[in-house]
């Protein structure tokens, strides 16, 4: 029951994202949540984490040598006196100061002592006794960095928004959290739609296909920091339909998988304007995915945003990042943030049609200072051997219908 759309009056790409993107931005995150520390990975901060102490606590040695006075080795060749060693993690020595002509071996990770202002690496020093002979001169600082110059006591290192990764982890574990406060995984309802579908552990009859994109959705849901709820596969009927989307709505954001085309059974959109759904867009200019639909229905004094993605299953999967996962994020707590594009070079030259933004599954390899991109063949946007021998999109703007051998070329990344 799809309506009858024509391309012209379909969003573009960039419309279509800007939109979801200011969506996102008014979305209220859900409540917080106190989680151990390894399980807010992929959560979202619901607290800024600040600095106990002063980063680093003591002037810290980045390298192995000798705490120094910088003036000393102003000539090409100094010697001078040893009068400590000092370890990483080694007693303070209170009383340990750094004279005119006096070094002290130092190890990373130590604190540089009191009158030293540098240090110099072992490398360039050669050791006889309690004499070191340094061939290098040194300028103040070098190889210390001062206290505080990372964080200073009470100030915020990382900020309330930001989705936790092992960089985040590091951070709180620094500053002695093995709790902290994440806003809880968003629900997302998951409900896959068509006759022709059949949950993967039932066998499929010959007419039949399993339903594979409910679990493509959970796992990038999931990766994405939500909490997917799959709902029984709906059948291609309005009332079954209605009943199990109206179960979806209780969810904090609903994803619908086929039947948004313009086909004779393509109900979703019908069923979601009789509970007065507000459409916000109904269709972008992009392939795979241009059916896609993203609404909001009020039901029961709440708003759910829900998106009727296309049932193929790459389209499925690249509609719900350009255009769910923005949304997902306004409802975890996290700052937006942009869609991972890069550029590399594409292997072998291939031809498209313009008018429609499209992302080609495509394999991206190469060397660090080449990386090498190249299309992945398909069979349209229902390949799935394909889309699983992929690692990226080639993003082919609307205009351009001919790419050759060696051009640099857009990727998004999974
Ligand atoms: P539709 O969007 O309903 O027109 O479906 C487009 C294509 O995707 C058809 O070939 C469907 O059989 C297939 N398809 C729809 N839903 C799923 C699903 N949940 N899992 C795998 N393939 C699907
Ligand atoms: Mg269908």
């Amino acid at each position: 029951m799809g309506s009858a759309r024509t391309q012209s009056t379909l969003l573009t790409f960039a419309e279509a994202r800007q939109i979801v993107e200011e969506c996102a931005s008014r979305l209220s995150p859900t409540e917080p949540d106190t989680v151990s520390l390894l399980d807010a990975l992929g959560l979202v901060l619901a607290e800024g984490l600040c600095a106990d102490r002063d980063f680093p606590p003591f002037p810290r040695a980045t390298r192995d040598g000798y705490a120094v006075r910088a003036a000393d080795l102003a000539s090409p060749s100094a010697r001078l006196r040893l009068i400590g060693e000092i370890k990483a993690g080694g007693p303070l020595q209170e009383g340990l100061s750094i004279g005119s002509g006096e070094a002290a071996e130092i190890m990373t990770g130590a604190p540089v002592p009191s009158g030293a202002d540098a240090v110099v690496m072992v490398e360039y020093t050669e050791r006889n006794g309690k004499i070191v002979n340094v061939q290098r001169t040194v300028q103040p600082g070098e190889n210390v960095v001062a206290p505080g110059s990372e964080a200073t006591r009470g100030s915020l290192m990382v900020a309330r928004g930001t989705r936790v990764t092992h960089t985040t982890i590091a951070v709180a574990a620094a500053v002695g959290r093995p709790e902290i406060a994440v806003c809880r995984r968003p629900k997302v309802a998951i409900l896959a739609t068509g006759d022709e579908l059949v949950d993967i552990n039932l066998p499929p009859r010959a007419n039949e296909i399993r339903n594979s994109n409910s679990y493509s959705l959970a796992a990038q849901v999931n990766q994405a920091g939500g909490e997917p709820m799959i709902l029984p596969v709906a059948p291609d009927s309005a009332d079954e339909l209605a009943l199990l989307l109206r179960k979806g709505l209780d969810a904090d954001l609903l994803l619908v998988t086929g039947g948004v085309s313009a086909g004779k059974y393509d109900l979703v959109e019908h069923v979601l304007a009789s509970f007065e759904a507000r459409f916000i867009f109904t269709g972008a200019r992009i392939q795979p995915g241009k059916p896609v639909v993203f609404g909001e229905v009020m039901l029961r004094d709440r708003t759910t945003p829900f998106f009727g993605l296309p049932g193929n299953p790459v389209s499925t999967m690249v509609t719900f990042q350009l255009f769910a996962k923005p949304i997902l994020d306004g409802l975890s707590g996290a700052t937006p943030q942009p869609l991972p594009f890069a550029k590399a070079m594409l292997k072998s030259s291939f031809t498209t049609r313009t008018g429609l933004t499209r992302f080609l599954p495509a394999s991206l390899g190469g060397v660090y200072d080449q990386p090498e991109v190249e299309l992945i063949r398909w069979q349209s946007s229902g390949d799935l051997m394909a889309v699983s021998r992929s690692n990226c999109y080639i993003v082919v703007p609307p205009e351009r219908e001919a790419f050759a051998t060696g051009e640099e070329v857009t990727i998004l990344l999974f």
